[in-house]
């Protein structure tokens, strides 16, 4: 089975299991206590977990499908890693199902993998673990197609850590329970740590009952997929392409939507800029288009203008 199936199916069988490893160090990481914080940019940190997860999803999925374009947010990764950080067994219950017959015939050269080994660092460093995520996203040409989110420091009811949740357009989603966000309420989720005038102005424009903040792309569209907010509200340029491809994948293959706040798709092809310059609107259950003409024009222009 695991050699014949379409490499998308593959690929999604591959990403679970090293997400799931990538998870792992990131506890170990934790667990050891020297972070080994770096400063990439204003507020844009960058710890050994990120650098070791990276290395660990980069290699893994190379040394699986050399000719698929990979893209990390750490950037260039050393490939040479020890055993016990290189993946090589599918996720078997996967592979089970059917390939979507879109995606039947996509090649490895129609691919790219948009990886953040570590969604939420700023989180992580502040002792809100549960807000963190790896994220692994399948673009199929230009589209955001496949996803995992993985949380590491979700508590199982048996008391195990981590949880992971896949989508694939055309075949649906797994890994958790999908609930409807509540009537009668308007609920937003958004930035905890990269929030400006000109995104406030726009969290202004709804009618929201309450505001949730919370850190990461992949733990904002959980709480989505979870019913704990109808929005995603980001109308400030900072979000990348690897924070925002597996959740797109997932949210859609759910039935939701994420564009810019435009409500415009990004394009994941291997040449796009990796900066969302125009911010990020997400929704499930909800009118998207009404969602996005709520956002003032001033905003809408000035968002992204300059970055
Ligand atoms: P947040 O919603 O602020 O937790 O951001 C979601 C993702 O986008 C995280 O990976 C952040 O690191 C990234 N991000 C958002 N805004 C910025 C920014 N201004 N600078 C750097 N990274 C950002
Ligand atoms: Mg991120
Ligand atoms: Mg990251």
């Amino acid at each position: 089975m695991a050699t014949t199936a379409p490499v998308i199916m593959r690929l999604m069988a591959s990403s679970i299991n090293t997400a799931k490893r990538a998870g792992g160090i990131i506890r170990d990481v934790l667990k050891k206590g020297d972070l080994g914080i770096v400063d990439k940019g204003k507020n844009d940190p960058q710890t050994e977990a990120d650098r070791s997860a990276q290395r660990c999803i980069i290699a893994s999925l190379t040394k699986k499908f050399p000719s698929v374009k990979i893209i990390g947010e750490e950037g260039g990764s050393d490939l040479n890693v020890c055993d016990d950080w290189l993946v090589t067994e599918l996720d078997e219950s996967f592979l089970q199902q059917s390939c979507p017959e879109e995606w039947q015939d996509a090649k490895p050269e129609d691919f790219v993998i948009w990886v953040d080994p570590l969604d939420g660092t700023a989180e992580y460093t502040q002792g809100f673990v549960e807000h963190v995520t790896v994220l692994i996203g399948i673009a199929v040409k230009d589209a955001a197609v496949g996803g995992i989110i993985h949380q590491p420091f979700y508590k199982q009811p048996g008391g195990e850590l981590g949880r992971t949740i896949w989508g694939l357009k055309g075949l649906g989603t797994g890994g958790f329970v999908p609930v409807p966000a509540p009537a009668g309420q308007f609920i937003i989720t958004t930035t905890r740590s990269h929030s400006n005038a000109l995104h406030q102005q726009a969290l202004n424009a709804y009618a929201s009952t309450e505001v949730l903040k919370v850190g990461g792309a992949g733990f904002k569209v959980l709480q989505l997929l979870e019913g704990k907010a109808h929005a995603y509200v980001f109308a400030t340029p900072g979000c990348k392409k690897w924070d925002t491809c597996a959740p797109e994948a997932v949210l859609e293959a759910q039935g939701g939507c994420l564009t810019n706040i435009n409500g415009e798709h990004y394009l994941y092809n291997a040449d796009v800029e990796h900066v969302n310059r125009k911010g990020v609107l997400a929704s499930l259950g909800q009118n998207h288009s009404e969602l996005v003409e709520k956002i003032p024009a001033d905003v809408r222009a000035a968002v992204g203008a300059k970055l």
